[in-house]
Parts: C-alpha cells; structure tokens; sequence
C-alpha cells in the first residue's frame, strides 16, 4: 500500500483526523494554505475526482456532505469556505488519492493561482 493517503485512511501513518467513518476520513493537510485547511479523502483509493461518475454519485454526495459538516465543525461555515478538487498536472494534483480540499478562515482570493 504504497499511497499516503490510503495509509492514513487505513490508520497506519499519522494524521490530525478531523472526522472518520467506515467510507470517508476528513484530516488537516500537512501545508495549511488556510488557517482551516482540512482534506476529505474516500477511504478506499480512487485516483482523482475525474473517476467519479453517476454510479458514484452516493460517494460524492458522502464527501460533499462531510466538507460542509468539517466546516460547521472547524467554526467556518458562517464567515464562508472554498472546496477545491484538483485533477492531473495542469490541475496542480500532487497526490494521486481523490480528495477535497476545504479552505477557510480568510478570504480567497479569485482567479486561483
Ligand atoms: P493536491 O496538491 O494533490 O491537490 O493536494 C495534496 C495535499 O496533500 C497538499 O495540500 C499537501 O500539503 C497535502 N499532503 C501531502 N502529504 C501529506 C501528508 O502526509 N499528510 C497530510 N496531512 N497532508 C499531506
Ligand atoms: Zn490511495
């Protein structure tokens, strides 16, 4: 199991966990972009957001749903948040485990970098 992220759903490297269940794990990115900066990974590996299709559509709305509670619970759903999927190269994915970046606690900036 050579991907980090799979590792950290599986507990077997360290993460701040912020939430975890048997489909999907949410944990503080290592290189906070954001005074909240908390990634929502599913458990099981899927390479990006651009495998995920209609038949997937319970998965993505589990991992829309987790963000917006991982906002409630960082305390930034009120002042507002962004959710970020990056896919492949251009897309600026450095780890090829799908998951959503959720970005708060300042205002973000537009266009992204
Ligand atoms: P990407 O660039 O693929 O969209 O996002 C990958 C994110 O994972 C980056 O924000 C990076 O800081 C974070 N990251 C990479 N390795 C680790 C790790 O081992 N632990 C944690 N908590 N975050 C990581
Ligand atoms: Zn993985």
């Amino acid at each position: 199991m050579a991907c980090i992220f799979c590792q950290i759903a599986a507990g077997a490297i360290p993460a701040q966990i912020v939430y975890s269940s048997s489909d999907v794990t949410a944990f503080l990115d290592l290189n906070p972009q954001a005074p909240t900066h908390v990634l929502v990974i599913p458990n099981r590996h899927i390479g990006s957001i651009a495998e995920l299709g209609a038949t997937e559509a319970e998965l993505v709305g589990r991992l829309v749903a987790v963000a917006n509670d991982v906002a409630q619970q960082e305390g930034i759903a009120d002042s507002g948040y962004r959710i970020v999927a990056n896919v492949g190269a251009h897309g600026g994915q450095t780890v090829p485990h799908l998951h959503l970046h959720v970005l708060g606690g300042r205002t973000m900036t537009w266009p992204p970098g």
